[in-house]
């Protein structure tokens, strides 16, 4: 009972309580008793095991939200601290960093990442802050890979560590790796990162060709009056080398002074690129894919955009996000955040930390407020809700 008290104070404290309640008929299985405080009592608990619906692979309650999308995609911040710092991600004077004792520990992450494939993540990705300068980030992927069900184990990564650490990262077992290179000059690159760094990252994208990696992918941030210039040298790229580079709209984040005229759009960049290489063919993409792929004929890669701002994907989102202090959030672009770290250090059972996780997933909103509004948002910036 002492422990059912403090979890119960917990969610009091942070309000959770009340949204367990308010969103219980929203969330698929779960039944909250009005007044009950005792939470495991009150709850009937649908696990992936017995929920049995109409579709074809039973899923858990807990991971499917309203509007039926089903969270099977988990991407976890290893740090808030990051080597580069990127102006449109960090504000220049860098971000207050959580107390160590505030921030996950191993044993708690890998807790809750084994929580989450019971109940039917099948693909984890490790980002931040930079993933890499977490000391034990091998020792992570290591253990990971021992969870049964999880198919994919990711990282996305400023790569200034990679060509030294990949060897490891690969024998632990790490699947895909996802790397930001905003420029191909040198300098500008410098510029963008307030940090010196180019030719490390060029070694980590040779390096994970060479150790077989495929395709693999680079992320690049396109911004107006910075590098929209530079995007057919970026799609040169895949002429040769397996990789895909994939365009992102710049988003709007606390502290990135987002400025709406900065954003190329997906359309505006295809209309480019197709003036260069008209024959760029679409390809088939899989319903969850956040982005949009191409290929040039006779090119040993593709291209992707990643439209988050102007044509958004929400319908068919399928990620969660788990902050490196724990915090879950279910949007990237929504402030609602719960503790999880709270909740297991007061000594909450799996089944109780379900349920909040639960709860949480059926608020999940339909889709994000829009590019618009989500300038105006006031969000933690993003290196601090893990990308
Ligand atoms: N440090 C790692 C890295 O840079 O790859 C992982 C974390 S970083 C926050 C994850 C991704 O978010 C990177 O690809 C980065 O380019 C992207 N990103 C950060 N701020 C962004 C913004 N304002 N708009 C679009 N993408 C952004
Ligand atoms: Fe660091 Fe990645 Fe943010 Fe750049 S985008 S500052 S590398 S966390």
């Amino acid at each position: 009972m002492a422990v059912y008290r403090r979890v119960s104070e917990v969610l009091v404290r942070t309000g959770w309580l009340n949204v367990l309640r308010r969103s219980s008929s929203a969330t698929r299985g779960l039944k909250v008793g009005e007044s009950n405080p005792n939470i495991t009592a009150s709850l009937k608990i649908t696990t992936k095991e017995t929920l049995k619906d109409d579709s074809i692979l039973p899923f858990s309650a807990f991971l499917t939200d309203n509007f039926g999308r089903r969270h099977n995609y988990l991407r976890i911040s290893l740090t808030e601290k990051c080597n580069l710092r990127c102006q449109y991600c960090m504000p220049e004077e860098g971000v207050k960093l959580t107390p160590r004792g505030q921030l996950l520990s191993t044993t708690e992450l890998l807790t809750l990442a084994r929580l989450f494939v019971r109940e039917g993540v099948d693909k984890i990705r490790l980002t931040g802050g930079e993933p890499l300068i977490r000391p034990d980030v091998v020792h992570i992927i290591a253990e990971l890979k021992k969870l049964e069900g999880l198919k994919t184990v990711a990282v996305t990564t400023n790569a200034i560590n990679l060509a030294r650490l990949l060897p490891k990262l690969k024998e632990a077992g790490l699947d895909l790796i996802n790397i930001s290179l905003d420029s191909l000059v040198p300098a500008k690159f410098e510029f963008i990162v307030r940090r010196k760094g180019f030719h490390k990252v060029m070694e980590g994208i040779d390096k994970a060709i060479e150790l077989g990696y495929n395709p693999v992918k680079i992320n690049c941030v396109v911004m107006r009056g910075f590098n929209e210039d530079e995007l057919l040298d970026f799609v040169a790229l895949t002429e040769n080398k397996p990789v895909e580079v994939r365009f992102i709209e710049y988003m709007p984040f606390d502290g990135n002074k987002w400025n709406f005229k900065k954003m190329v759009s997906y359309q505006e960049m295809l209309d480019g690129i197709r003036q260069r290489w008209p024959n760029m063919e679409k390809l088939e993409g899989a319903h969850m894919d956040t982005a949009k792929t191409f290929r040039i004929p006779n090119f040993k890669g593709q291209v992707g955009f990643i439209t988050s701002m102007s044509d958004h994907f929400c319908g068919s989102c399928n990620r969660l996000r788990i902050t490196a202090d724990g915090n879950l959030k279910v949007c990237l672009f929504g402030n609602s955040e719960v503790s999880l770290r709270d909740i297991m250090r007061s000594g909450a059972s799996d089944e109780e930390l379900l349920h909040i996780i639960g709860a949480a997933v059926g608020r999940k909103k339909k889709q994000h407020a829009g590019m618009f509004s989500i300038s105006q948002m006031k969000n933690r910036p993003m290196i601090l809700i893990g990308g």
